[in-house]
């Protein structure tokens, strides 16, 4: 494979960033190519700072590099200015680690985060001189795959993607590696050039889902989906997203990339736990990860003492979807902070604060060495519109940990909303200033000047969620509610409202709940120029609402509709473990303002990702979390603990043990703890 490094760096003098493009980082592989490993190109399809922190990538970069029969570079979208001179002097996309073109690599691989980056993976593969739609492509050509939260709908992108990987991909890859290792013969990417017969064997591996190898029809009066069916006998009609059983068994990254430049996130993370039994509805990332799978606490400080000697960081992030959840959180923190082989001067960050989580404790913990900033996420602005969107955290809960985190030192706090959710009326938007208001309040008591920032984002309905049959609100209705809380805040000083372009929330509903003939429409924006429509200064809805118009859709039919019990859903055909009944039965129980409880401490209510795959919720140590409500919206934090008793062992599929009270668990501690 050839270095294009002689063409790539006479054009770094012209660019902003150049040590974007030049790898090389602590962490970077030494990656060697021959003609008995695949070659994957793990492209982030946005800039260097926001794709290198992607643990995702990196995970996924380490496993196959580890591997003999695989070598993995690594790619990012070149950032305006780079882009149009790479195209003037007819350079393509290139890997960071050996400067090799996109096109050379057996596999290039998209993580994809948010859907608003789509348009960014068109232009890429365009750059890399791949035909864009699969139909055109050749065995001359790389497989193109994707995999991230995204693809839990992959309709938007069926025509373009030739195959999606679903869930964690720790086992997956290597799966895929073997596929493709069989197909490979030498420099050949397809033995005999069969490039149908390498898809088809694709969509055999669990967790894939290739779209060409299914058909998709409308409906001849309403023109809707009518069904996406598999064309082959040996396809599966639902293809169901994989789940690792064990993080314990995944230490990765064991070398997280130290980047060139500043980066987002820039600091160790080492991840806690992955999945999340919250319930909060609007959530998909909690949703489509369940089960709870917790890594051992013993291999959190090992990874977290031998990441910062290796790194230099003295920043590490503990990272999960609501970290505080952690069993024995405040011993793990503690721990870090007091192992002398962490240096002494480590501070850790808890993102994802979980409010009803986050007691003195912690915040006493989190501050020993230096006070970041802290954010916590009540969501919604009054008990009731939690209720409806399941974040079961009282009033007391938020002014607890606020309280906790002044009386330790903090004087900024920032909270995040979510406006246009389903039922929300203006008492409980503006709910959300009377809290914050409140929050400035507890803060005064201990220092004379405090900011707390209300962070508001428009409500985009997510797939895979009960909340994927609601219609988005408008762009003029969730404007209007910012106005709302936008005078209400400003007479109340120490309070700042901060919210999400309205316009923004609209493109990324459009295509998020989209089938495939959405693909035409982010075809459309691409060619008409619009890249990089994450960034604020490119991000234009003209572009998407014209590309609607031009494939004869408009914003209130994709966007703005409620979608119905009996609709055939553009995702029905993929699976994130979750029984469609249970989201409706879930939806149902949001518009009657029905909470449910955590089934990490409460009975398993069956949605189906635990019992649909054998596997169970895996906790680190026998110790709940300890204060708040800990989602049950009850005062727990008397003794601090929530009705659950732990099962030494409990088999697949075991019936739930009866605790005191009359609830009921099952719960599997794995022999840990
Ligand atoms: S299957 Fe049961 S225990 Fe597992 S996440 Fe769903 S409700 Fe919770």
């Amino acid at each position: 494979m050839e270095s294009l490094w002689p063409r790539i760096e006479p054009l770094l003098a012209h660019v902003t960033k150049p040590a974007r493009y030049i790898g090389g980082e602590l962490g970077a592989q030494q990656v060697v190519h021959g003609p008995d490993a695949v070659s994957w190109l793990l492209v982030y399809p946005d800039t260097y700072e926001v794709g290198l922190p992607n643990q995702g990538l990196q995970i996924l970069y380490e496993i196959l590099n580890e591997r003999d029969d695989a070598a993995a570079e690594r790619s990012y979208a070149p950032w305006v200015d780079m882009e149009a001179a790479m195209r003037a002097a007819g350079v393509p996309l290139f890997s960071v680690e050996n400067h090799v073109a996109a096109s050379e690599f057996d596999v290039v691989a998209f993580n994809l985060s948010a859907e608003l980056v789509y348009t960014n993976v068109l232009n890429l593969i365009d750059l890399a001189g791949v035909p864009v739609r699969s139909a055109d492509r050749t065995a001359a050509d790389p497989v193109v795959m994707a995999g991230g939260h995204c693809v839990f709908n992959p309709e938007p992108l069926a025509d373009f993607i030739d195959c999606f990987v679903l869930g964690d991909g720790e086992e997956v890859v290597s799966e895929c590696n073997e596929v493709l290792a069989a197909f490979r013969t030498g420099d050949a990417r397809t033995a005999g050039g069969d490039r149908t017969a390498l898809l088809r064997a694709l969509s055999r591996v669990p967790g894939v889902y290739v779209p060409s190898c299914y058909d998709v029809a409308y409906d001849g009066t309403t023109g809707r989906l009518a069904g996406i069916t598999p064309r082959f006998d040996d396809t599966p009609a639902r293809v169901e997203k994989r789940t690792i059983t064990d993080l314990g068994d995944w230490p990765y990254p064991k070398q997280q990339l130290v980047p060139l430049i500043e980066v987002v996130h820039d600091r160790l993370n080492v991840e806690l736990f992955r999945g999340c039994t919250r319930g909060c509805r609007f959530c998909q990332a909690g949703m489509i990860t369940r089960p709870v799978r917790e890594r051992p606490a013993d291999q959190v400080r090992t990874m977290v003492s031998a990441g910062l000697e290796r790194t230099g960081y003295d920043e590490v992030a503990l990272t999960s979807l609501s970290s505080a959840d952690y069993s024995g959180i405040e011993q793990t923190v503690t721990g870090i902070i007091d192992d002398p082989s962490c240096g002494g001067q480590v501070s850790v960050s808890l993102p994802s604060l979980r409010v009803d989580a986050f007691t003195v404790g912690t915040a006493a913990q989190i501050q020993r060495v230096r006070r970041t900033g802290l954010t916590f996420a009540p969501e919604g602005g009054t008990w009731r519109m939690r209720q409806v969107i399941n974040k079961l955290i009282r009033e007391e809960d938020l002014y607890a940990a606020v309280d906790a985190a002044f009386s330790q030192g903090w004087k900024r706090v920032k909270l995040y909303f979510l406006i246009g959710l389903p039922t929300e009326t203006d008492e409980d938007t503006l709910g959300i200033v009377a809290l914050a208001k409140q929050c400035v309040a507890i803060g005064k008591r201990y220092h004379s000047s405090v900011t707390v920032t209300a962070s508001v984002g428009g409500f985009v309905p997510k797939v895979q969620t009960p909340f994927q049959w609601f219609g988005q609100n408008t762009i003029e209705e969730l404007t209007r509610k910012v106005h709302l809380l936008r005078d209400a805040a400003r007479p109340v000083r120490g309070l700042t409202i901060r919210w999400h372009d309205p316009k923004a929330t609209a493109a990324e509903g459009i295509v998020s709940r989209g089938d495939r003939r959405m693909g035409a429409v982010v075809e459309h924006v691409w060619r008409n120029g619009g890249t990089f429509q994450e960034w604020s200064e490119y991000f234009d809805l003209d572009l998407w609402t014209d590309a609607l118009a031009a494939n004869g859709m408009t914003l209130e039919d994709a966007v703005y509709r409620h979608r119905t019990e009996d609709e055939v859903l553009p995702w029905d055909h993929v699976s994130a473990g979750l029984h469609r009944d249970f989201l409706w039965q879930d939806w149902k129980d949001a518009l009657a303002e029905h909470g449910l409880p955590d089934c990490r401490w409460t009975p398993c209510y069956d949605c189906g990702a635990c019992t649909g795959y054998g596997v169970e919720h895996v906790v680190a140590s026998a110790v709940p979390p300890a204060g708040g409500s800990q989602g049950t919206g009850q005062d727990l934090s008397s003794g601090g603990q929530v009705p659950v008793r732990f099962l030494s062992t409990a088999p697949s599929g075991a019936a739930p043990a009866e605790v005191p009270g009359g609830s009921a668990v099952a719960l599997a501690t794995e022999g840990r703890g």
